[in-house]
């Protein structure tokens, strides 16, 4: 059966499911401006029942990436004590846990299933190829041509954008300007700590509640000012219990600083511990203790007038950067790819442009529903009310196909 050669530009979280999903039928090769360990910072991400169901379709081996499921919820107050507790059997409800796991493992998981050999991974057809070190500069989305930084061209019979946040390419699919992520005036300060250094921070203080493995019962918990400044931390355990995220997430207001590539910039951890100074004793000397702290003013995109043109499609946050107050944001990448099942084996190159308008048809509406509850989140709630309050939507796609056949449905009824 003839395959399809499809083009990548971006190995971030989207881009590597995409060409997982698509090396069993086509071949791929994935376009990378940095090199083999680029897009990872050391913290945290949550992937959720929806993005979980589609990982474990196509091989994710969550004890590799030392995943930590989620089994339920939890609200602090900024004194430490429990408000409220949410025991869900995650699984039992959606078919997947969420789980919890370091930005980097998680990437190095889906490049190893982007790229062993077939064989590894029970599957059929060949690794994509990866190429780093090699920025996209220009793109012909009618044709499948790419332009890169050396000047040379490569085509294919299928483009996908998958170049994150600051996309370059964006403009030249939607065809217009003026499509660029804003800042929302929300800081998100990002932390990883493993639990030797915690306990030496704590210097005899016990393991605070939502830490201690007996206490934390592998909940995400929220710890919240509880006033109008809505300030609040995000922890959750990874890498098998060893380590745990913190995501402090404050307003702060846009600063001047440039907002792209600041997934790595590095933070003022004077400034974080003065925003959280009135929180309990022990989360403030596990903060003041952090010898890396990431910082990231949230950011997200309205929504774009089309993802699709000729035999191109924008996915992940090329497509639909959203701030992470629904932890939601990868997720849509995820699903974005696996909506590119509807490449079957065999489809002509003629067919390419009309199934990537099938798959953006599916995907759009569900992601601006997302994204809007998401944007509600950022004026009072935090994130795990907010994930509480949409569970059913968020959690319960499983795919492309499934969602087709409810869209049949739908319309076969009168
Ligand atoms: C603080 C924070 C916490 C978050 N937490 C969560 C969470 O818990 N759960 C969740 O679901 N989501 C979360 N998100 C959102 C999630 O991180 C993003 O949605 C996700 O990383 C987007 O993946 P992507 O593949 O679209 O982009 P990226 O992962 O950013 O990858 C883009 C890739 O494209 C490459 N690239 C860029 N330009 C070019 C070019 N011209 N040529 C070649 N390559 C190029 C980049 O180097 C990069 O490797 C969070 C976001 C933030 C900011």
């Amino acid at each position: 059966m003839s395959k399809l050669n499809v083009i990548i530009v971006g190995s971030g979280l989207a881009g590597l499911t995409a060409a997982r999903i698509l090396r069993e039928h086509h071949n791929v090769t994935v376009f990378e401006r940095g090199d083999a360990s680029t897009a990872t910072g050391g913290q945290g991400i949550m992937i959720a029942p929806n993005g979980v169901k589609i990982l474990e379709s196509i091989g994710y081996d969550q004890n590799l990436a030392g995943a930590v499921p989620i089994l339920g919820f939890r609200i602090y107050g900024k004194d430490g004590t429990v408000k409220e507790d949410i025991d869900v059997n995650l699984k039992h409800k959606f078919g997947a846990d969420a789980l919890a796991q370091k930005r980097a493992d998680f990437r190095n998981e889906l490049l190893r299933l982007a790229t062993a050999p077939s064989a590894e991974l029970g599957i059929k057809g060949s690794p994509a190829k990866m190429v780093f070190n090699s920025p996209v500069v220009a793109l012909d989305p009618d044709e499948g041509v790419i332009t890169l930084k050396d000047g040379s061209t490569d085509s294919a019979d299928v483009m996908i954008v998958a170049d994150g946040v600051h996309s370059r390419l964006r403009k030249v699919v939607i065809g217009q300007d003026g499509y660029e992520t804003r800042k929302t005036g929300l800081t998100c300060y990002r932390i990883a700590v493993s639990v030797d250094d915690a306990k030496k921070a704590l210097d005899g203080l016990p393991l605070p509640h939502w830490w201690e493995p007996e206490a934390c019962k592998n909940r995400l918990s929220l710890i919240h000012s509880g006033d109008e400044s809505a300030r609040f931390v995000t922890v959750y355990p990874l890498s098998h219990q060893t380590f745990f995220n913190l995501s402090c997430i404050a307003k702060v207001g846009p600063t001047s600083k440039n907002d792209v590539d600041s997934w790595h910039a590095d933070a003022d951890l004077g400034q974080l511990a003065d925003l959280f100074s009135d929180f309990h004793e022990p989360l403030r000397r596990i903060i003041n203790a952090s010898t890396e702290v990431k910082v990231w003013e949230l950011q997200d995109l309205e929504p774009l007038p089309t993802w699709t043109r000729g035999r191109t499609i924008l996915i992940g946050d090329a497509a639909h950067a959203m701030t992470p107050m629904q932890g939601q944001g990868a997720n849509m990448g995820i699903e974005d790819a696996e909506s590119l099942r509807l490449l079957v084996p065999g489809t002509p190159r003629q067919d390419v442009p009309s199934i990537l308008k099938l798959a953006e048809s599916v995907r759009k509406p569900r992601v601006e529903q997302v994204l809007s509850e998401t944007r509600k989140a950022h004026s009072r709630l935090g994130v795990v009310e907010r994930m509480a309050r949409n569970w059913e939507f968020n959690s319960s796609y499983s795919g492309v196909e499934d969602a087709l056949n409810a869209r049949r449905k739908d319309e076969a009824e009168p």
